[in-house]
């Protein structure tokens, strides 16, 4: 299998069979073995029943159908899993992607990209409730990650096999999958993409979204950073905060023992006890996550980096 495209769809009757026949006559220009991949993500409409016909009249679309709906990351990691291509792509099911990009995301991967995600370009979506959240959610996680994209949001991506095996994605994590795919030593490329108005059904998501997006970069910035080091950021806290205190302390003692001055009722006392207090918490919150990390890592027998290749006898193991 050259090609896996994988599509999670929630309650998209319309859109689905449009899209797939779409999406098919783009890859038969292709010319390469490839599968689709369609995600039922707990759909309460006709989308499942038709995807069964789909999958009946063509065995090359593969159904993924789940229990409940349980979003689109899962979605799209149930597809990853799935999965059987060298290469895979993702695309929403909505017909907002436009198939017609695939061909120049394949193309950009056979420049030596691992991964080539889409910049829907120009965007075709309302302007306060998504552009102008998106825009800020962008310029954050562009800021905060070390992989700069004009557009984590768009679905639409393709990555080679072995980076999507990698990847482990939780609550709405697909769209730092970029960020992910870098730090595990992906190299990385950004294409403009076609973006269309949806057409039919509506969107699944409003405001909110951002929020859960934003502590989500909280997240993926800590691990990509400090997973393997958590005492550096929580011990780094501990000792300003723990310090600050400490010398806010000795101040204290001295103004006592030498100028006599009562200290008892001071605001600055009851500060520099919280700050050595908070210090404390910190540094041993450092190191139950340095214990935490060596659980996670040696009992999974994982390493904590990412060979690319070895040149050499191998050892018999
Ligand atoms: N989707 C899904 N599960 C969900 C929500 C959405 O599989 O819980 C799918 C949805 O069917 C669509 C894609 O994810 O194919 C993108 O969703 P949507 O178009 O609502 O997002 P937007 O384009 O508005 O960001
Ligand atoms: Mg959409």
């Amino acid at each position: 299998m050259e090609l896996s495209v994988v599509i999670p769809v929630y309650n998209e009757e319309e859109s689905v069979e449009p899209l797939i026949r779409e999406t098919k006559s783009v890859l038969e220009t292709l010319a390469k073995k490839y599968e689709l991949i369609l995600v039922d993500d707990g759909s309460t409409d006709g989308t499942y029943p038709l995807l069964l016909q789909l999958h009946e009249s063509e065995p090359r679309i593969k159904v993924v159908r789940f229990k409940r709906n349980f979003g689109q990351t899962a979605a799209i990691a149930a597809g990853l899993a799935y999965a059987q291509g060298e290469v895979i792509v993702a695309m929403d099911g909505d017909g907002q992607n436009d198939p017609g990009d695939i061909p120049a995301l394949l193309g950009k991967l056979d420049e030596g990209f691992d991964l080539v995600s889409g910049w829907r370009f120009p965007r075709q979506d309302p302007f306060l409730s998504r552009r102008l959240p998106s825009q800020m959610a962008n310029a954050l996680i562009s800021w905060m990650t070390q992989v700069k994209l004009h557009d984590y949001g768009c679905t639409l991506k393709a990555v080679r096999r072995e980076v999507a095996r990698d990847l482990k994605l939780y609550g709405e994590m697909h769209r730092f999958i970029p960020a992910m795919a870098y730090e595990r030593g992906a190299r990385i490329a950004e294409i403009k993409v076609h973006h269309r108005p949806r057409r039919w059904g509506k969107s699944k998501y409003g405001i909110a979204r951002t929020f859960r997006v934003v502590l989500d970069l909280l997240t993926v910035k800590f691990l990509l950073n400090y997973a393997t080091r958590p005492l550096h950021i929580f011990g780094l806290i501990g000792l300003v905060s723990g310090g600050g205190g400490f010398l806010i302390a000795v101040y204290l003692t001295a103004q006592k023992l030498y100028y006599g001055a009562g200290i008892g009722g001071r605001p600055l006392l009851l500060l520099a006890v919280l700050l050595i207090f908070i210090g404390f918490q910190f540094i041993t919150m450092g190191l139950l996550g340095e214990m935490l990390a060596r659980t996670y890592h040696e009992s999974q027998g994982k390493p904590i980096y990412v060979v690319k290749e070895f040149l050499g006898e191998r050892r018999a193991q």
